[in-house]
C-alpha cells in the first residue's frame, strides 16, 4: 500500500472533502507499516474497500416552522462498514453538516466500534438542520420529518442510530415515536440513547464522558501519574462535556474551564453539583452560549471570544467538535505546562496539534479510543433490549470500565514505540484496523 496513491485516488473521487480526507490519511499513515506485513490484505484490496462507505442515503427533509413557513433541509445516513456487525453510529444535527463531515465520522466510527470489543459496524447520519433557537415543537416536527425518510433503512439488526452533536434524549424520543408509527415495529433496539422508561440504558447519558475519564485514568496510571488534584480544561458544555466534568470532579480533579462558541468560562474553584446541573440546563435552553454560567456563579469569569485552551491547565479535554484544537492552541497549552491531552470529541485536534503534542512527548490519545465508551454503552443498551431486561447502573458501569480498560490495553499493545513512548493514535488505529480487516478478509469479496 502506498498512502499517497490511495489518498490521490480518494481526493479525485471526493474532491474538497477535507475532514474525510484528513481522517483517512491519519489512519493510513498509522497502519501502513503493519499493513505491508500482510500481503493477503494487499491482495484483497482491503484498504481500497475500507475507505469507501458501503452506501450513502441522501434525502430532503421538509418541515413547517412555528411561523407556518416551510423549511427544507438535507438529511443523510452513511452506512460505512458492516464487517463486524450491523451499522451503528450517531446522528448529528448541526448547520455545518455535509457529506465530508459525515464520511469522516462514519469512517472513524468503524474503527471506534471495532475497539469496543462489541460486534458493531460503523455508520453516521445527520442533517444541516440547526437546532439553535428552535422551539421544542419545531424540533419534534423536524425529527418526525427526518424519520419519515430514514425509517426504511434502519432496524435493530440492520442499522442502529443514536445521538451525537445536536441530538440527545429528546430528539431520540421524537424519532423513535415516529419510527414506530411508520414501521409498525416495536423493537426498542432500533435506536439507542432512549429514555429510561422505554428501553434506555442506565449510564448511557453519562457514558461518553465517564468512559473518557476511565481511559484517561489508565493513561495516567501507566505513566505513573494521578488525576487527583490535576486541573482540567474542557471545551463545550453539552452532554459529553457534562459527563467528563462530572467524572473528573468525582475523581478529585478540578475542572477550571468550560467553553462555548461565545467564549470560555474560567472556573478556578472547580465544579459543584449545582454547577454541573446548570451545564445541563444551559444545553437544554438551546441557545448554545456558555456566558450565563458566569452570571450565575460569582466565582466564575466569562472571557468572550477565547477558547478553553487559553486557560493554564494540566489536562486538556476537547469535548465539542472536530478540529477544535489547532497547532497554535497546542503550543499555548504546552507553554502553560499541560502534560496530557485526550480527545473526547471526534477528531478534536488538527494533525498539527497532534504532532505538537507527540513531539513534545506528552500524553495524547485520540477520540476513537477515548470517547468509545458512548457507543460501547449503546451496544450494551442493544444487548439489554434484545434480552428484554435492564441492568443496574452498577452493572453497566462495570462493563463500561472493563471495555475502556480493554481499549487502553489494545492501544498500548499496538502503540508502544521502541523508546517506550505510547503512540495512542497509532495503537488505536492499528487495533481497530486489524479487527475490521480480518473480518473483511474472511467474508470474501463483497
Ligand atoms: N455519536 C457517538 C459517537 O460518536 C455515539 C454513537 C452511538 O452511540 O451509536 O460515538
Amino acid at each position: 500500500m502506498k498512502v499517497q496513491t490511495i489518498m490521490a485516488d480518494l481526493e479525485r473521487k471526493h474532491p474538497g472533502e477535507s475532514e474525510y480526507l484528513q481522517a483517512v490519511q491519519e489512519v493510513l499513515e498509522s497502519i501502513e507499516e503493519v499493513y505491508n506485513l500482510h500481503p493477503e490484505f494487499e491482495k484483497a484490496k482491503i484498504v481500497e474497500r475500507m475507505v469507501e462507505p458501503d452506501r450513502i442515503f441522501t434525502f430532503r427533509v421538509t418541515w413547517v416552522d412555528d411561523k407556518g413557513e416551510i423549511q427544507t433541509n438535507l438529511g443523510y445516513r452513511i452506512q460505512f462498514n458492516s464487517a463486524i456487525g450491523p451499522y451503528k453510529g450517531g446522528i448529528r444535527f448541526h448547520k455545518a453538516v455535509n457529506p465530508s463531515m459525515l464520511k469522516f465520522l462514519g469512517f472513524e466510527q468503524t474503527f471506534k466500534n471495532a475497539l469496543t470489543t462489541l460486534p458493531m459496524g460503523g455508520a453516521k447520519g445527520g442533517s444541516d438542520f440547526d437546532p439553535v433557537g428552535k422551539s421544542d415543537a419545531e424540533i419534534m416536527r423536524f425529527c418526525q420529518a427526518f424519520m419519515w425518510e430514514l425509517w426504511k433503512n434502519i432496524g435493530p439488526d440492520t442499522d442502529v442510530p443514536a445521538g451525537d452533536v445536536g441530538v440527545g434524549g429528546r430528539e431520540i424520543g421524537y424519532m423513535y415515536g415516529m419510527y414506530k408509527k411508520l414501521a409498525r415495529e416495536y423493537n426498542t433496539g432500533v435506536l439507542t440513547g432512549k429514555g429510561m422508561t422505554w428501553g434506555g440504558s442506565l449510564i448511557r447519558p453519562e457514558a461518553t464522558g465517564f468512559g473518557a475519564l476511565y481511559f484517561v485514568e489508565h493513561m495516567l496510571s501507566k505513566a505513573g501519574k494521578s488525576i487527583k488534584g490535576a486541573t482540567v480544561a474542557i471545551s463545550g458544555f453539552g452532554n459529553v462535556a457534562w459527563g467528563a466534568a462530572t467524572k473528573a470532579t468525582e475523581l478529585g480533579a478540578k475542572v477550571i474551564a468550560i467553553s462555548g462558541p461565545d467564549g470560555v468560562v474560567y472556573n478556578p474553584e472547580g465544579m459543584t453539583k449545582e454547577k454541573l446541573d446548570y451545564m445541563l440546563a444551559l444545553r437544554a435552553s438551546n441557545r448554545n452560549i456558555v456566558a450565563p454560567f458566569a452570571e450565575k456563579f460569582a466565582d466564575a469569569t466569562f472571557i468572550p471570544g477565547k477558547k478553553a485552551w487559553s486557560i493554564k491547565c494540566d489536562i486538556a479535554l476537547p469535548c465539542a467538535f472536530q478540529n477544535e484544537l489547532n497547532g497554535d492552541d497546542a503550543a499555548e497549552l504546552l507553554a502553560n505546562g499541560t502534560w496530557c491531552a485526550a480527545e473526547v470529541s471526534n477528531m478534536g485536534c488538527t494533525p498539527e496539534a497532534i504532532a505538537t503534542f507527540q513531539s513534545a512527548g506528552i500524553l495524547f490519545a485520540p477520540g476513537k479510543a477515548v470517547n468509545a465508551g458512548g457507543v460501547a454503552t449503546s451496544g450494551l443498551e442493544m444487548t439489554q433490549n434484545a434480552m428484554h431486561i435492564s441492568w443496574s447502573a452498577a452493572e453497566v458501569d462495570s462493563k463500561l470500565h472493563y471495555i475502556m480498560e480493554s481499549i487502553h490495553a489494545a492501544c498500548v499493545k499496538y502503540g508502544t514505540q521502541e523508546d517506550g513512548y505510547i503512540n495512542y493514535v497509532k495503537g488505536a488505529n492499528i487495533a481497530g484496523f486489524m479487527k475490521v480487516a480480518q473480518a473483511m478478509l474472511e467474508q470474501g469479496i463483497v
